[in-house]
């Protein structure tokens, strides 16, 4: 996962010259601030934008770290959003007041637009978890990769409403330098983890809860799912996960992009 690419690619040249101003053409509340907290001018969009004007490039480096500094933990809910357990675990977070960041696919966001909207409008950030999921995508053509991350930006954007993922996080980690570029020039950060709760697996709540205690200290950004089968123990697990990092000093936060 400590890859380093080269320079940035032809792609990221590209749009890179294509950027003359940050227009962010969306209404949500959550896009602007994200827009503010970036430092981005703020000019008011007038005519609509040629496609991809609105979009700034990011570093391409798998990030770890979490915005809310030292003490900041970030929570990320991979493959959904499912309607059995996408809702439980939005109302667990604002329960605890916590802001997430959820890796949708684009083949469950176009499948569940409502839910997307849901998770946008509760302050919590998209990241592009690919079309379809293939954990070895990374022993694929170049031509394939493209089309599972941009195909799913697109899907992922208009099951929205038209807040674009922020982040990149490939299926099972099988970043290529590639991807990383590919995904960084659509402004969409390569995004790691520090601390997979296996809660996949279903191993019980209580080894859920003591993974995240006892791997903690690898790093702040912590993976679970709300998705890909029974979540009933990852649901349980983050009722006592939550308050436990609040009652550690923990607080909150977002991956660094
Ligand atoms: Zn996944």
């Amino acid at each position: 996962m400590a890859r380093h690419s080269g320079g940035r690619g032809w792609y990221g040249k590209l749009v890179g010259a294509a950027l003359g101003v940050t227009v962010l053409a969306v209404g949500a509340s959550v896009w602007t601030a994200q827009a503010d907290a970036v430092g981005g001018s703020s000019p008011k969009a007038t005519a609509s934008p040629p496609p991809g004007s609105d979009v700034e490039r990011v570093a391409e480096t798998i990030a770890h770290a979490s915005d809310a500094g030292a003490r900041g933990v970030n929570i990320t809910i991979d493959d959904g959003p499912d309607p059995a357990w996408t809702p439980q675990v939005l109302d667990l977070l604002r329960e605890y007041g916590v802001k997430a960041t959820f890796c949708v696919t684009g083949t469950q966001a176009q499948a569940h637009p409502g839910l997307v909207k849901d998770v946008v409008a509760a302050g919590h950030r998209l990241c592009d978890h690919t079309v379809s999921h293939d954990t070895a995508m990374d022993k694929k053509s170049e031509a394939y990769q493209s089309q599972e991350i941009l195909d799913a930006e697109r899907m992922i954007t208009k099951a929205s409403g038209g807040v674009r993922p922020m982040y990149y996080r490939a299926p099972g980690g099988a970043f290529t330098p590639y991807s990383r570029e590919l995904a960084a020039s659509r402004g969409m950060r390569p995004l790691g983890w520090n601390v997979d709760t296996k809660d996949f697996e279903r191993p019980g709540a209580d080894a859920i809860v003591e993974t995240v205690q006892r791997e903690l200290p690898n790093g702040p950004t912590i993976l679970f799912h709300d998705a890909g089968g029974d979540r009933s123990q990852t649901v349980e697990a983050l009722r006592r996960v939550l308050p436990w990092l609040q009652e550690q000093g923990y607080s909150f936060g977002f991956p660094v992009r």
